[in-house]
C-alpha cells in the first residue's frame, strides 16, 4: 500500500491533471492520493478571505474568477467523466462558499479563514476524481475533514490522534476500493467546523495518513526532481540530493528550505516509513529517499534562503541583563501574537530575535514590546542557512551582504543579512 501525494503545482492545469491520472493510473497497487487545491488557489482564496474581511470591493470578480478557472479546467480536461455531475457537485460547492460569504464573517479572522479557505482542495479532488473515473480507475472519493480530527487552533490546527486514526483506519480500509483520493490540509474539529493544517499543509496529511495506515511508503509529487542543494529559483544549478536521514530533512525543513512541510517527517520516523520526493515531470527518476539508515553520503553543503524576515532587536530600558528579567516575557508575548521565532540571539542586555514579516500578527506584537522594552527593527532582512558549510560555499552566498547576525554550529551557519545576495 502507498500513499501518493500531489502538490497544487501538480494540477494546475489540464495538462497537469491527465499527467498525475497517468501516474495514478499506472500505479496498480493499494493507494491513498492526497491532493492539494488545483494551482494557486489557495492564494486565490486567502485574498477572497482579505476582501469580504476588511471589507473591501472586487469580492464578485475574484470569487467569479475562482469559480471559472475550475469550471474551465474541468472542460478542458474533457475526459470520460459524468461532467454534469461534477458540475452539479461543484456548483454546490460554490454556491454555499458564497452564501457564507456574503454572510457576517463573525470575529475570529483565523476561524472564518479556515472555512474559506479549506474549500478549494474540495473542488480540486472532485474534479481529478471524476477524471480518473473516466479513465477507468475505480477510485472513491474520501471528505479528509471525516477522518482527520483536529483541535480548533484555526490555521495551524494540532491533529487529536486517536480519534483521527480510529477513523482513518475505518475509512480507508480498502475494503470498498483500492484507490482512495483525498485532500491535503484540510480537517475538522468536533463541532464539525473545518480546519487547516498550515500552508502547505498537504505533506503533513500524507504523513499522518502514513503513519496510521502504516504504508510501504509515501511518495510526495513534485516540480522539482527531489531535495536540492538550494532552491533553484535562489540559485543556479542546485544538485539533487539522492538521499538524506529524516534527521537532515528536519533540519532543511525547519529552516525553511519548501521542499517538504517541517510537520511531515515525524510521524514518517516514528515509524520507519521512507519518504520519497520525486519529479511529476520525470516519474522515472530517482528522486530523493528519506529514511533512518541511508548509507553515509557526501554531506553536500546546502542553502536555505527565508525572505522577508524582520529582524527585531529587544532590550529592557533600564540595561538589567535580558536573561535574568525579561526573556520569560518576551515570549509570553511572541506567544500571545501566535509570532514563530526563526532565530534567537542575545547579548548581555539585548535579544534579537528574527521572524517572518507578517502584517497581521506583527504590528501588535510590535506596541506590546514597545511598551515595555526598547524596540527596533530592521525590515526585509533576509536569513541564510548553509548546512554543512565551507567556507568556499559561504563566499558563494554572502557576496558583500551586510551581515547583521551570524551564528555557527558544527554543521549549520546563519546569516541574518540586509541586502539581496546575487549569484
Ligand atoms: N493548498 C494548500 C496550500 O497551498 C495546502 C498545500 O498545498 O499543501 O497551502
Ligand atoms: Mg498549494
Amino acid at each position: 500500500m502507498l500513499i501518493y501525494k500531489f502538490g497544487g503545482s501538480s494540477v494546475k492545469n489540464a495538462e497537469g491533471i491527465r499527467n498525475i491520472s497517468e501516474i495514478i493510473y499506472n500505479q496498480k497497487n493499494k493507494l491513498v492520493v492526497v491532493i492539494s487545491a488545483l494551482g494557486c488557489t489557495t492564494n486565490a482564496l486567502e485574498q477572497l478571505v482579505k476582501l469580504t474581511w476588511d471589507k473591501l470591493p472586487g469580492f464578485e470578480r475574484a470569487f467569479e474568477k475562482i469559480k471559472k478557472f475550475h469550471f474551465d479546467l474541468l472542460k478542458e480536461l474533457d475526459g470520460k467523466e459524468k461532467r454534469p455531475e461534477v458540475e452539479k457537485r461543484l456548483s454546490l460547492y460554490f454556491h454555499e462558499l458564497e452564501f457564507l460569504m456574503k454572510g457576517k464573517p463573525g470575529n475570529d479572522f483565523d476561524r472564518y479563514y479556515d472555512q474559506i479557505v479549506s474549500q478549494g482542495e474540495l473542488w480540486s479532488t472532485t474534479i481529478v476524481h471524476a477524471y480518473l473515473e473516466g479513465l477507468g480507475v475505480a477510485s472513491k472519493w474520501v471528505d479528509a475533514r471525516e477522518m482527520i480530527f483536529t483541535d480548533d487552533h484555526f490555521r495551524s490546527a494540532r491533529v487529536h490522534w486517536e480519534k483521527t486514526e480510529e477513523a482513518v483506519k475505518k475509512r480507508l480500509n480498502f475494503s470498498d476500493a483500492r484507490v482512495y483520493i483525498t485532500q491535503g490540509f484540510i480537517g475538522r474539529t468536533k463541532n464539525n467546523l473545518s480546519t487547516t493544517l498550515g500552508r502547505e499543509g498537504s505533506d503533513f496529511t500524507a504523513a499522518i495518513l502514513g503513519n496510521i495506515l502504516e504504508t510501504e511508503k509515501v511518495v510526495i509529487w513534485k516540480d522539482v526532481p527531489g531535495v536540492l542543494n538550494g532552491d533553484p529559483k535562489a540559485m543556479p544549478d542546485p544538485v539533487l540530493l539522492p538521499e538524506i536521514t529524516y534527521q537532515e530533512a528536519i533540519e532543511l525543513a525547519y529552516f525553511g528550505a519548501r521542499v517538504i512541510h517541517p510537520k511531515t517527517i515525524k510521524p514518517l520516523q516514528n515509524k520507519k516509513i521512507p519518504l520519497f520526493v520525486k519529479s511529476f515531470y520525470q516519474p522515472q527518476g530517482g528522486g530523493t529517499s528519506i529514511k533512518e539508515e541511508n548509507k553515509p553520503v557526501e554531506k553536500t553543503p546546502t542553502f536555505i534562503f527565508k525572505e522577508k524576515q524582520l529582524l527585531i532587536s529587544i532590550s529592557p530600558w533600564d540595561f538589567s541583563f535580558v536573561i535574568d528579567q525579561s526573556l520569560g516575557s518576551i515570549f509570553t508575548l511572541l506567544n500571545k501574537h501566535k509570532v514563530k521565532v526563526n532565530l534567537i540571539q542575545n547579548s548581555a542586555i539585548s535579544i534579537s530575535v528574527c521572524v517572518d514579516e507578517n502584517d497581521r500578527k506583527l504590528p501588535g506584537l510590535l506596541a506590546d514590546l514597545k511598551n515595555n522594552y526598547k524596540t527596533y527593527y530592521n525590515k526585509d532582512v533576509r536569513l541564510i542557512t548553509v548546512r554543512h558549510y565551507t567556507e568556499e560555499a559561504i563566499q558563494r552566498v554572502m557576496m558583500g551582504d551586510e551581515v547583521l547576525i551570524e551564528q555557527r554550529t558544527r554543521s549549520t551557519v546563519h546569516f541574518v543579512v540586509r541586502k539581496r545576495a546575487k549569484f
